[in-house]
């Protein structure tokens, strides 16, 4: 049985080219301290919090009768690209009996991905494989598309953690199903269940938050300490730079939220011109471009040991001082607290929404619900 690890809604997304293949998999139980503790327990001390928490991820999906582990390869510059490798002789090494097919895209290595992905597909067409994918995909765009409202929305609810049920129930619905045709469907739903949220009147337009940061973090709620639920809890109008689309199909066009990669290593240009792994450049590059965009504050999100987001957060500072907005570097390991970053939170908020009413800049003025990102895919 096959097994990936937990990513925000990566699941919802990977479980239907699976159930479309026919191809028996397993979940990892919902992330937990124990995840990570057992993660932590194996791990190198000094490897970066995500491999820990895949790690443990993997170990409780073998507990569960898992026996083949996906995961994505490649030649860094960070880490990530040897998580496979790293975590497969960590396991070994463990006594854990569990096989590791790791997919690597590139040219050079196309021989093994082919035959990486036959031992997935378990005899399987090719066809029905791509058929399967691209349903996929349309289902990770759609699940996008509701995290993006939810995310503006969350600040007008008039019952906190309304607009977080909602989207738990379209989850389910966009899980369940299994055609195009049920699909567009259920899309119509979906934003149903989100605009049927009541609201309240807010005295203020809210403060516009933004997130930035490593991509595991940033897409996984229980790895960041549902920051963007408690950012909407404190009235913020939240967006984030990068959504699982862009992750799942790296277009560098990353429709959900329209700022192309190009246009993001533009606008860091001034301040770090190569790339340096992960979303470090990103980082910076999204940091101006919320800016430009009339956001009043951006949210760092690193994992304690990333190597490219301890890059971005030396150079945010001067980002901050020379765009006028305030910056948030938010460093998460095994031991970071939510009621800590909660504190943390809620006085960037108070000094973002004080610097707002300074400039006098206007903020959005309702959870407007749009299908314009539709167009995007
Ligand atoms: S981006 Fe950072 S946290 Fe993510 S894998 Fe690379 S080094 Fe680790």
């Amino acid at each position: 049985m096959i097994t990936w690890p937990r990513m925000g809604s990566l699941d919802v997304v990977l479980s239907s080219v699976f159930e479309e293949m026919g191809v028996d998999y397993v979940l990892p139980p919902p992330s937990s301290q124990r995840t990570l503790e057992l993660g932590a327990r194996y791990a190198p001390e000094f490897a970066c919090v995500p491999l820990k928490t895949t790690l443990g991820n993997y170990i409780e999906a073998i507990e569960k009768g898992a026996d083949t582990m996906l995961m994505i390869a490649g030649k860094g510059p960070c880490r990530f690209g040897f998580y496979a490798e790293t975590q497969r002789r960590i396991l070994e090494e463990a006594g854990f009996r569990a096989e590791m097919v790791a997919l690597e895209f590139h040219l050079d290595r196309l021989g093994e991905l082919i035959r990486n992905i036959n031992r997935l597909k378990q005899g399987g067409s090719w066809v029905r494989l791509l058929r399967a994918i691209r349903f996929a995909l349309h289902k990770a765009f759609l699940v996008d598309r509701l995290e993006q409202q939810a995310l503006h929305q969350r600040c007008f609810d008039a019952e906190k953690g309304a607009t977080s049920r909602a989207l738990e129930r379209a989850y389910e619905l966009v899980r369940r199903c299994s055609d195009h045709r049920g699909l567009r469907e259920v899309e119509g739903q979906c934003f149903e269940l989100l605009r049927s949220v009541r609201r309240r009147q807010l005295r203020e337009p809210p403060v516009r938050i933004a997130i930035v940061g490593e991509f595991f973090l940033v897409l996984d709620p229980w790895f960041n300490l549902q920051v963007e639920e408690q950012l909407g809890d404190l009235g913020a109008w939240v967006e984030r730079s990068v959504y699982l689309t862009d992750w799942l199909r790296p277009s560098g066009r990353n429709p959900i939220l329209g700022h192309s990669d190009r246009e993001s290593e533009e606008a860091a240009r001034p301040y770090l011109s190569h790339f340096v792994g992960g979303e470090g450049i990103h980082s910076v590059g999204h940091t101006v471009l919320f800016k430009r965009d009339g956001f009043d504050g951006v949210l760092h999100l690193l994992p304690f040991t990333c190597m490219p987001e301890t890059i971005a957060k030396g150079i945010l500072p001067l980002v901050s001082r020379d765009q006028g907005i305030p910056v948030l570097s938010l460093v998460i390991d095994e031991q970071t607290g939510k009621a800590g970053v909660a504190t943390r939170l809620e006085a960037f908020c108070d000094l973002a929404r004080y610097r707002r009413r300074q400039s006098d800049r206007p903020g959005p003025r309702s959870a407007v619900f749009s299908s314009a990102a539709a167009s995007g895919f």
